[in-house]
């Protein structure tokens, strides 16, 4: 085990945890430490939902705005009945299908949360994760976990256990490492509160398979292609600037023969400024940017057929442009379908919407 100031960084079997860091971790969960954990998205970072004060060292960590509330995660779909005021139908279906999975509802509150968690609103966000460590440590701790992603408000959400160190080391109790996030980003949001459900956030469940379960859902005006002048995204933490590198990130969108035209000329132009440019790349335009461009930094996400993977690998690749000092990133835009949906909107929160078209 290692320390930083407060912070034990404990190392955890992803499939079998030691029954005894689960425990520890579990103790000083329930009585108000704040303990960072894997899930399948990204390693959050949980405090006991009932505590108001282990609640409000989440936002202190992470710098957080206090009006964008947290999803509480549960061990038990018996643990959900106590933090509603009622399950609809649909509520039921989906928890069937999805949970343990990447899905989060938002139900009307029991009010039996700490104010702080839901920011003042009459709804709470609910979900169970699959991750044997976090469903481990939740069901030992006996209580719900308000946990947000484990990273600085505004920065890639960490899917490593050592992202979480760098961002958050010396200020939680402790860090539970256990590899990489398998889906590597954050859950699908659905708001359950309306009829039809409203997607507030795309993520690893995606719509097409919410649409196979409940038939309509809508979007949220706020998950699209732009900011919308005037439409205030129903998620509150859909309308920060999020994600993003340091560097500023622009998105190329359009044909992908174009694109790739156009990112080498971007390419171009700043080097000629005497910048460092990286390229987020899927892997039919590998070689042609490493002949044709040769960036600083060019990383792949895998094929363009596969969105999951390139939506698994992209906070990584945000956390490499940081690590080699990048002046500028240049990403491809990629097809909006199944994961491809997740993928694009964090990108475009990643780019602050600078998107170029060609
Ligand atoms: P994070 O915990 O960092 O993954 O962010 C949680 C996301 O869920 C943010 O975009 C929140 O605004 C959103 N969220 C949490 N609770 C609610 C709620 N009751 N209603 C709508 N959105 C919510
Ligand atoms: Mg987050």
């Amino acid at each position: 085990m290692a320390k930083r100031g407060r912070t034990r960084y404990l190392r955890v079997n992803p499939r079998r945890p030691d029954p005894l860091a689960i425990h520890v971790a579990a103790q000083i969960l329930r009585h108000g430490g704040l303990v960072a954990f894997p899930t399948e998205t990204v390693y959050g970072l949980g405090a006991n939902a009932f505590m108001e004060k282990a609640v409000q060292a989440i936002f202190l960590a992470k710098g957080r705005p206090a009006d964008n509330p947290l999803i509480v995660h549960v061990g038990s779909r018996y643990q959900v009945q106590s933090l509603v005021t009622a399950v609809p139908p649909v509520a039921e279906a989906l928890m069937r299908r999805f949970w343990p999975g990447p899905l989060t509802l938002v139900l009307p509150s029991s009010g039996r949360v700490a104010a702080a968690v839901t920011a003042g609103l009459t709804t709470v966000a609910l979900r169970m994760p699959r991750h044997p460590v976090a469903l481990a440590l939740i069901r030992a701790a006996r209580v719900p976990v308000a946990a947000p992603s484990a990273n600085l408000s505004g920065r890639p959400s960490p899917t490593l256990g050592r992202h979480v160190l760098q961002d958050l080391g010396g200020k939680v109790d402790v860090i539970l490492a256990a590899g990489a996030a398998e889906v590597g980003v954050e859950s699908t949001v659905l708001d359950l509160t309306t009829a039809p459900p409203v997607l507030l956030r795309p993520g690893g469940v995606t719509l097409e398979e919410l649409a196979a379960t409940v038939g309509e859902v809508r979007l949220d005006p706020a998950v699209g292609l732009a900011p919308l002048a005037g439409v205030v995204p129903r998620a509150p933490g859909m309308k920060y600037r999020h994600y993003a590198p340091r560097a500023p990130l622009y998105l190329v969108d359009g044909d992908p023969e174009k694109v790739a035209i156009r990112i080498v000329a971007l390419v171009e132009e700043a080097r000629s400024r005497g910048e460092k440019a990286a390229i987020l790349t899927s892997e039919e335009k590998e070689e042609y940017y490493r002949a044709r461009a040769r960036p600083a930094l060019l990383l792949c996400l895998g094929p363009r057929s596969d969105p999951a993977r390139a939506a698994s690998r992209l906070y990584l690749s945000l956390k490499a442009c940081d690590r080699h000092g990048v002046d500028v990133i240049f990403a491809e835009a990629w097809p909006e379908s199944g994961m491809g949906l997740a993928l694009m909107n964090r990108l475009r929160k990643a780019a602050a919407y600078r998107v170029i078209s060609v």
